[in-house]
């Protein structure tokens, strides 16, 4: 997962989980908090309520009360005065007459229910009455007449023997004040019943002394379960039968010393009942409504939330890599935005990470899989034939001379080159399940499933053949070869880097070997780890300066003067002592360390040049050049700095160059001589006779010299052939213009033989062997021409 795109899902995630609580939340706190708040208010509005209408009720239960004693005292009061103005009555009291009072007092008591009456004389002793015993009712009514001395018709409560009685007292005048009539009768539970009918209220009553415990009065249903309360009645609540109520203590009596009290009941729970139903029917409702605003907006916070959650995933996605799955955004709100900005943001990563694997993978130019691609088709390709054990070789090319094309016909030209060469090879060499790859360069390898050593080998020669039909591009045809190394899975190893380096290795051992095609072989791997530690071996060489000059007389066969010297390098080794260049001359060649090496002689052939023209000895030098000499561009530019420098004049060099140098790469070679050859440098072809060029292709170099090559000449004593080759050389390399050199003359009778030929020169160790310069300029001193004589046998053939 990439870094960004990581963040960006840890933080998007979190946030739409939260963000849909949070709104889920939001809306339900809302919800309750709007409920719970009105609940509240309608639950105190409707105590409140109640509470009013229940005191109003008890309010009304008292004036009912107060009414129903008020009408009873005034039938009281209407029957005493009714009696008191009956004449029969006056006339019974007028005569004394207890007996007609008594009768009197007990028809009129009789008649309006009155339970109590008594008759009192003008000082309020007791003259008749329907009571047996009169004295608790005449103490009460004399009380009464005591506090309130001017009392007529008195109406007022009483407890008597237990017992709350509404006493009425009137006044009897005839006209003078000659007594009172008083009535009572008890209240008693049909007035609690009909009280209770009237207001609805339940009805006790209650009596004390003053400011003692209330003592329930056995009256009416409730006075007894007033008991029960033992009657807290100070106006607060009680309960009652599993209800609470509401109480109203009316006062209806108090003498000072008693207390007599009703006590009004409203059920407070029945008073609420109807609002309690309300309530609940509101709880529910509340309930309800949480439960459906809690699914709305859970619905609601799911819409909004969803969008978020998809982007988080697709973050998560692109996150892991996952660049193909498109970032949806369906609406038009502001989550869609930035899905959309995800989507844009999906496709260049998409691009990018496309690019990037198509870089890291396939080769720019070609089209083919690069060196890690191949690694890895190699690897997958490895893993499946370990497991069926079948074989898989891998062929690793190199094309030769591709830096010289390069350099001369320019880079474009070697792109399209190679882009051909990779069509040819992937095009008509190989089978279908076959890949090919270019590695890097003029490199490029192929892997070919199920295929052992010789079907590789076969494979490769295939592709060489079809790389050696000549191409042509604008108009220039270029030769193309290559040298192909094999290397067969299990044999020459078990995993990719192994089989890629073993097939790399051959194909240095093909190039070198100029075999063409070589498979892998232990021995191949033993000589390419000496040769790295001799690369670094070779470097220190020039570093420390463990190379020396050694310098081969070049003498005129006429005149037996010394013209020259050939320059010939050896490696004063701190180990291995005195090395001959031609243990690492080839190798140096191959390396490309050849240049260094070519440097470093000029130099010092230059070096020994001055010493030596200084003694007055005026000499050519001639120095070595190796084919990659002649693709040198430095080289040329090198000389001409030497030149301009005064440090040696062309007039002293001899550059030579074997037969095969030129013919490794003939146009480059011809370029190279003529613009040494226009430096004024002397040109020789070494080795001649070893390779295969034409003189008719020699005749258009710019050349001075021509050496036969030493097998030649060594040869030519005992090899007629070789004799007559050499014979017919010099006069054919004197036709076309050109000195001739015999190298490798070892014999009296060659160095006769060459004089007899007109050969212009000798080289060869028996006139000197390569000698260090500095010993030179002495062998020349002591140096004399040879006095031979040709043996008769070579007569006929100079
Ligand atoms: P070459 O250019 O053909 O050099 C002549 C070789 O023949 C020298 O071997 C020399 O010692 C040997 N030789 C000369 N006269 C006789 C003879 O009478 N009999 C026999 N058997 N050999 C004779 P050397 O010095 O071992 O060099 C071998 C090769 O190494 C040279 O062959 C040349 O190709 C290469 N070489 C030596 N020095 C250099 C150099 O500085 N640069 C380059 N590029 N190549 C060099
Ligand atoms: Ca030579
Ligand atoms: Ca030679």
């Amino acid at each position: 997962m990439s870094t960004p795109t990581r963040l960006l899902a840890m933080l998007v995630r979190p946030f739409a989980r939260r963000l849909e609580l949070r709104i889920v939340a939001l809306f339900l706190g809302l919800l309750l908090l709007v409920q719970v708040a009105s609940f509240v208010a309608i639950r105190s509005g409707i105590d409140d309520n109640a509470r009013a209408r229940i005191a109003s009720e008890l309010r009304t239960g008292e004036n009912v009360l107060r009414r129903l004693l008020a009408n009873s005292a005034h039938n009281l009061a209407e029957a005493s005065k009714l009696l008191a103005s009956d004449f029969g009555f006056r006339a019974a009291i007028a005569s004394g007459d207890r007996l007609t009072l008594a009768d009197a007092l007990d028809n009129q008591a009789a008649r309006i229910g009155a339970t109590v009456a008594l008759f009192t004389d003008a000082r309020h002793r007791l003259v008749a009455s329907t009571l047996p015993d009169a004295g608790r009712v005449l103490a009460i009514v004399q009380a009464g007449f005591g506090k309130r001395p001017a009392l007529v018709d008195d109406t007022t409560v009483r407890m008597i023997d237990g017992q709350p009685f509404q006493l009425v007292t009137v006044a009897v005048r005839a006209p003078q004040l000659i007594g009172h009539v008083t009535m009572g009768f008890p209240i008693n539970a049909a007035l609690l019943h009909e009280m209770e009918e009237i207001s609805g209220l339940k009805t006790g009553l209650v009596a004390r002394a003053v400011n003692g415990d209330w003592a329930v009065l056995p009256i009416g249903e409730w006075s007894a379960t007033l008991l029960a309360v033992n009657a807290h009645l100070d106006g607060s609540d009680v309960r009652l039968g599993g209800e609470t109520n509401a109480t109203r203590v009316v006062t209806l009596a108090s003498d000072g010393a008693q207390e007599v009290s009703a006590v009004l009941l409203q059920s407070v729970d029945s008073v609420v009942a109807p609002y309690r139903r309300l309530q609940l029917m509101l709880l529910a409702i509340t309930v309800l409504g949480a439960l459906v605003s809690g699914a709305g907006s859970m619905l609601t916070a799911r819409n909004i939330t969803r969008p978020i959650k998809a982007l988080s995933l697709s973050a998560e996605r692109l996150g892991a890599g996952d660049y193909a799955t498109p970032v949806e955004a369906s609406s038009q709100d502001e989550v869609s935005e930035l899905a959309r900005s995800f989507e844009a943001m999906r496709r260049s990563m998409q691009q990018r990470d496309a690019q990037i694997s198509r870089l890291a993978y396939w080769d720019a130019l070609t089209g083919l899989p690069n060196r890690a691609r191949f690694r890895e088709l190699l690897g997958e390709r490895l893993a499946q034939s370990g497991a069926d054990a079948r074989p898989c070789a891998v062929l690793m090319l190199d094309l030769d001379r591709f830096k010289h094309v390069n350099d001369v016909l320019g880079h474009a030209f070697g792109d399209r080159l190679l882009r051909q060469i990779a069509e040819r090879l992937s095009g008509d060499v190989l089978r279908e399940d076959d890949v090919v790859a270019r590695l890097g360069g003029d490199e490029f390898a192929a892997l070919l499933p199920q295929a052992d050593a010789d079907t590789a080998c076969a494979v490769a020669a295939r592709m060489r053949r079809t790389l050696e039909q000549p191409m042509t591009l604008d108009d220039h045809t270029v030769d193309v070869s290559a040298g192909v190394g094999v290397a067969v899975f299990p044999e020459h190893g078990a995993d990719a880097d192994t089989l890629i380096g073993h097939a790399e290795m051959a194909m240095y051992a093909a190039k070198s070997g100029q075999t063409g095609v070589c498979v892998y072989a232990p021995r191949l791997d033993t000589a390419s780890q000496e040769s790295l530690s001799l690369l670094t071996e070779l470097r220190m060489a020039v570093d420390h300066d463990q190379l020396r000059l050694y310098l081969q007389p070049k003498i005129e066969l006429r005149s037996g003067r010394v013209l020259g010297a050939e320059a010939l390098v050896r490696w004063q080794h701190p180990q291995r002592g005195m090395v001959s260049p031609m243990r690492f001359i080839p190798f140096a060649e191959q390396t490309g360390f050849i240049r260094v090496l070519t440097g470093w002689m000029i130099d010092r052939c230059s070096a020994r040049c001055r010493e030596l023209s200084a003694e007055g000895l005026d000499l050519k030098f001639a120095i070595n050049l190796s084919t990659r000499d002649l693709l040198d561009q430095d080289l040329p530019a090198k000389l001409e700095r030497q030149f301009a420098r005064g440090s040696v004049s062309p007039r002293s060099l001899c550059m030579e160059i074997t037969e095969s140098a030129i013919m490794d790469d003939p146009q480059r070679a011809m370029q190279t001589l003529q613009r040494l050859h226009g430096m004024g440098l002397r040109l020789s072809i070494d080795d001649f006779g070893t390779g295969y060029s034409s003189l008719a292709y020699l005749k258009r170099l710019p050349l001075h010299e021509l050496k036969i090559d030493k097998s030649f000449v060594m040869a030519m004593e005992t090899d007629r052939a070789d004799l007559k080759i050499v014979r017919s050389t010099i006069d054919l390399a004197h036709n076309l213009g050109l000195t001739v050199v015999a190298e490798g003359v070892e014999t009296e009778q060659a160095w006769a033989l060459l004089g007899a030929m007109q050969c212009d020169e000798a080289q060869g160790y028996f006139m000197a062997k390569p000698m260090p310069e500095e010993d030179f300029a002495s062998w020349m001193a002591h140096w004399a021409q040879p006095a031979t004589r040709l043996r008769t046998e070579f007569g006929a053939f100079v």
